[in-house]
């Protein structure tokens, strides 16, 4: 049983923390800062490579769906994750609506199915050929253009 002389030294040991905590961050933001943007980008780069390698089937590599690339295109620079067949599921561009991060978002989701890698040639080329009335479906050969 916490006496009441007791219980004023905690509250006083919790306020003098508090204030710590307070002045640390005060004198130490700029650094604070550069450490929670450098964890992120490592957290968010690790996701991009995870889902990257999930999606792919060994080496990761456009899936090619337009049979764009004689060569395979393995440049992750350039590597993206887009619907295999159908249009992008609501809960998923609502996952990128709320502005975190879409491979965070697959991590979550135990990487649902229904996504390939692309390379962004084949992403927009993919996604316009849905809007200017090609279909849902991913052609399998451009060619007309
Ligand atoms: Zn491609």
């Amino acid at each position: 049983m916490a006496t009441p002389l007791t219980k004023e030294r905690e509250e006083l040991t919790a306020s003098i923390r508090a204030r710590r905590r307070q002045i640390y961050r005060r004198d130490h933001n700029g650094e604070i800062i550069r450490r929670n943007v450098e964890t992120n980008r490592k957290r968010n780069l690790q996701d991009r490579m995870n889902s990257l390698t999930h999606y792919s089937a060994g080496e990761i590599k456009c899936s090619n769906p337009l049979g764009m690339h004689k060569e395979p295109f393995t440049d992750v620079r350039a590597l993206t994750l887009g619907p295999v067949n159908e249009e992008e599921t609501i809960e998923a561009k609502q996952a990128k609506k709320k502005g975190g991060s879409f491979y965070a978002w697959l991590r979550k989701k135990g990487y649902p199915e229904g996504y390939q890698v692309l390379c962004f040639n084949c992403f927009w080329i993919r996604k316009n050929w849905a809007k200017e009335g090609g279909g849902r479906r991913t052609p399998t050969t451009v060619s007309t253009w």
